[in-house]
């Protein structure tokens, strides 16, 4: 382990094991975390259309940023001689950089994975690149964020055979091993990634695998993906009992809709991150109490309301449904901005009312009404139906 890292349970779970969740203190050299927490993702070095005074406002503790994006453009080098990744992007919180898997399997244009690395096209402008463990590593030391992660091959759970997903596995452990090597950044922390699909001894193996290594916290990789909800929570109580008597962080990559993330600290689970909340602001789509508020929709142009009575963030404080219905309209780059810190805020103070049950005592039996509070963001189903 680095030492980067410090993870402290401030509230460990009920010994009546009606939950898995907990309260806990992740220390890391620009900051500390109180999780269970969401991290909003910047994907180019900015979450779309906030400033960085936006991301204090909105409660982010720690931000997301691609590795794979930042290395095709602007580079990691011109970041490093930059002075690193959070002089970059004026953010002096923690940061965390993924590892690039996910964005090299998932969104370059060819991609060849074999024992050494992954070689694959930009989707920027087609040049070819490689990332091996190694390199990925010495990508995110030249970024600089407060925690770097292991190289791995996610693979999608539902989608994949089981000869697919074992070979993934495998492959992630030679890899994780390969990345501790590599990473020599004292001033920065080290989380390895596990996965193994949706197959119970698959995922297994991998905890023990990945565990048994010494990372400075834990992903759980390769879910929040074509996979059913109920999978997903079978696939959590196959892992994190494994962890149990584990002292370090556990981050599900990848999940974002606060109904999915509030069963995910039931299971366990610490931090989080997607794009999600932020992406489906920028489409008009506000999370509220139990739903959502469809902003594009004819009745908010003459609604004088806010867009959620309890809200305190930048837009429901000083604005009205129907201004933001008009900034959609008019395509003003206010709606981004607004829309975006609303349902960061919806997320983020989510987490802190899932905390504050916890550091009560009141989580399991608050369960339903949170549950309830949870906003439902629009589905592939929903979204082809008329409203
Ligand atoms: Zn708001």
């Amino acid at each position: 382990m680095t030492g980067a890292a410090r993870f402290e349970v401030v509230v460990p779970p009920p010994a009546d094991g009606s939950t898995r969740a907990r309260v806990g203190r992740l220390t890391l050299p620009h900051g500390e975390v109180e999780t269970p927490t969401f991290m909003p993702v910047g994907t180019n070095a900015t979450v779309k259309a906030l400033h960085p005074d936006d991301l204090v406002e909105v409660g982010a503790q720690i931000i997301l940023a691609n590795t794979y994006h930042l290395y095709l453009r602007p580079g990691h080098e011109r970041i490093e001689r930059l002075g690193g990744l959070h002089r970059f992007m004026g953010w002096d919180g923690p940061i965390l950089t993924d590892s690039g898997g996910f964005q090299v399997v998932s969104l370059a244009d060819l991609r060849v994975v074999d024992d050494e690395g992954v070689t694959f096209r930009s989707h920027l402008d087609g040049s070819l690149h490689r990332f091996t463990p190694e390199y990925a590593v010495e990508v995110q030391m030249a970024l600089g964020a407060d925690v770097a992660v292991a190289f791995d091959q996610p693979v999608p759970p539902h989608s994949s055979s089981r000869v697919t997903v074992r070979d993934a596995a495998e492959r992630t452990h030679r890899w994780a091993e390969r990345s501790l090597a590599a990473h020599t950044r004292p001033d920065q922390a080290l989380f390895g990634i596990v996965q193994g699909g949706l197959e119970p001894d698959l995922r297994a193996e991998s905890t023990r695998r990945i565990a048994s290594l010494p990372f400075d916290g834990i992903c759980i990789g390769g879910l929040a993906g074509d996979e059913t909800p109920a999978e997903r929570a079978a696939a959590l109580d196959v892992a994190v009992p494994l962890l149990a008597g584990d002292g370090r962080v556990r981050y599900l990559m990848g999940l974002g809709s606060p109904l999915d993330l509030l069963e995910a600290v039931h299971r366990g689970m610490d931090l989080f991150d997607s794009v999600m909340p932020a992406r489906v602001a920028r489409n008009g789509q506000l999370w509220v109490p139990g739903g959502r508020i469809n902003i594009r929709n004819e009745r908010y142009r003459d609604d004088p309301r806010p867009v959620q009575e309890d809200c305190a963030c930048l837009l429901c404080r000083r604005f009205s449904r129907a201004y933001l219905a008009h900034l959609f309209r008019a395509e003003e780059l206010l709606a981004y901005r607004l829309a975006t810190c609303h349902n960061l805020t919806f997320t983020l103070d989510f987490m802190t009312g899932i905390r504050a049950a916890l550091r009560a005592g009141t989580f399991p039996e608050g369960l339903p009404a949170l549950r309830s509070r949870a906003a439902r963001p629009i589905t592939r189903a929903a979204a082809v139906q008329p409203a």
